[in-house]
């Protein structure tokens, strides 16, 4: 205890308050001492001033020293109270230690080195009291403190899970909407597709070239229209976790081959090359095949249209007794490193202008990356820019029996009605 203690003494009796002052400045502590006469000027200094400890005689002459020890508690002063008492007044004394009293000592055993002992334990316990209303008040702030913070942040995780429901509802919306639309589509282009070809298998000889022509490409458009309204169906589908497979045993070297061959006339007309090969050649798989077929397509597709010169290649084998391995390599574009995560969500062109060259809804890579986890496989893709890409496929060689419905991670209860598809 180096610094300076303020001491208050408390008595009316001009020679104890000298004997209490004599002994104080005896004992070795750096001390300022304050006197006060009664209950009224000792109250007011304790009001005004912080002590280090007071000293107080039992018996003042306006009110008895109880009373100045309750009136100081009352009013939240924590500074020891040492209470000096008359011989034979133990009973008063434990009266005074109730009320709040730190310590009290029998006037007739004040030695220095009595006192010095008393206020040192005084201050002792006093600075420990204190500290521990210091932590004591600093757990409250910090209590309250995160009190705060957690009704912020339930306020904020409530905003959170009231804008997760908007969003829901939103895609749930989108998903019916399109599912809705892509049904409705398809009806009359099933006509616009049904008459054309009646259309273009009677009027031999009764149409000119031009207007066969005409009807070929109501024809083809209409054929294209149905695949892009099929992939948006599909997609609602994956998204309500309802497209389900159909596994069956069949050659691969059929399926590739003739998807390929269906193809081909994509390629011819921009004069790509176009290879196939699968080894080997006999393999006997168990899948979807016509779910396969459209793995086989998107990315075959894909290959042709973001090629101008070159070639495409397409290589199936067998990776282990019960894996294959589909590759699609091509000489085309080219997609940037950090592109090759986005290009499988829906939607997700690398050119997303109305001015591009390409054109594609961005739904090709989403439906085939479902369709190749439910199959139980994986996709990965290759690519440098300008110089080509290479997208393989790692599939089992047999499906396992009953295959379940994709857990979209947007599980949407859609309306997808499954009669109205059309093959
Ligand atoms: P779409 O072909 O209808 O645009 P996809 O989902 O099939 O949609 O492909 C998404 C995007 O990935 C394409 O728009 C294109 O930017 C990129 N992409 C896919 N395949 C290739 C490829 N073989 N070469 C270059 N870019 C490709």
């Amino acid at each position: 205890m180096e610094e300076t203690l303020r001491v208050l003494v408390v008595d009316d009796d001009e020679v104890d308050r000298m004997a209490v002052r004599r002994a104080l400045k005896k004992a070795s502590l750096p001390m300022e001492l304050s006197e006060a006469v009664n209950y009224a000027e000792a109250i007011a200094l304790l009001k005004t001033n912080p002590f280090d400890c007071v000293f107080l005689d039992y018996q003042l002459p306006d009110q008895d020293g109880l009373i100045l020890v309750r009136d100081a508690r009352q009013l939240g002063l924590l500074v020891p109270l040492v209470v000096l008492t008359g011989q034979g007044d133990e009973q008063i004394a434990v009266e005074l230690m109730k009320a709040g009293a730190t310590d009290y000592l029998s006037k007739s055993r004040i030695t220095p080195e009595r006192l010095e002992q008393v206020l040192r334990n005084a201050i002792r316990v006093y600075r420990a009291e204190m500290k521990v209303v210091v932590a004591n008040q600093q757990l409250r702030e910090s209590n309250e403190l995160l009190k705060r913070q957690n009704r912020e942040l339930e306020l904020q995780r409530q905003q959170i899970q009231l804008q997760n429901l908007k969003l829901i509802e939103a895609s749930q919306l989108k998903s019916q909407f399109l599912a809705t639309m892509s049904h409705e589509l398809r009806t009359p282009l099933n006509a616009i597709i049904g008459f054309s070809q009646l259309l273009l298998r009677r009027s031999k000889g009764t149409l000119t070239t031009s207007q066969m022509d005409m009807v070929e490409r109501i024809l083809n458009n209409g054929k294209h229209l149905l695949e892009l309204l099929n992939d948006i169906l599909d997609l609602s589908k994956i998204e309500a976790g309802r497209l389900e497979l159909k596994p069956e045993p069949f050659n691969l070297n059929h399926i590739v081959n003739a998807t390929v061959e269906e193809l081909r006339s994509l390629a011819d007309e921009k004069h790509l090359s176009l290879q196939v090969k699968v080894e080997p050649p006999d393999v006997q798989v168990v899948n979807d095949p016509s779910r396969l077929r459209q793995v086989l397509v998107n990315l075959l597709s894909n290959a042709i249209k973001f090629t101008e010169a070159g070639g495409v290649w397409v290589n199936v084998s067998l990776f282990s007794s019960d894996r294959i391995t589909i590759i699609v390599r091509d000489t085309g574009i080219g997609i940037a490193q950090e592109q090759l995560k986005q290009i499988f969500e829906p939607f997700r062109q690398v050119d997303q202008t109305t001015t591009r060259k390409h054109p594609g809804t961005g739904l090709g890579l989403a439906i085939t990356d479902s369709l190749v986890q439910m199959m139980q496989g994986k996709i990965s893709v290759e690519s440098q820019v300008g110089k080509g890409s290479t997208f393989r496929v790692d599939l089992p060689r047999q499906l396992a029996f009953p295959c379940p419905p994709m857990a979209s991670e947007t599980l949407f209860n859609l309306n997808v009605n499954d009669s109205s598809e059309v093959s």
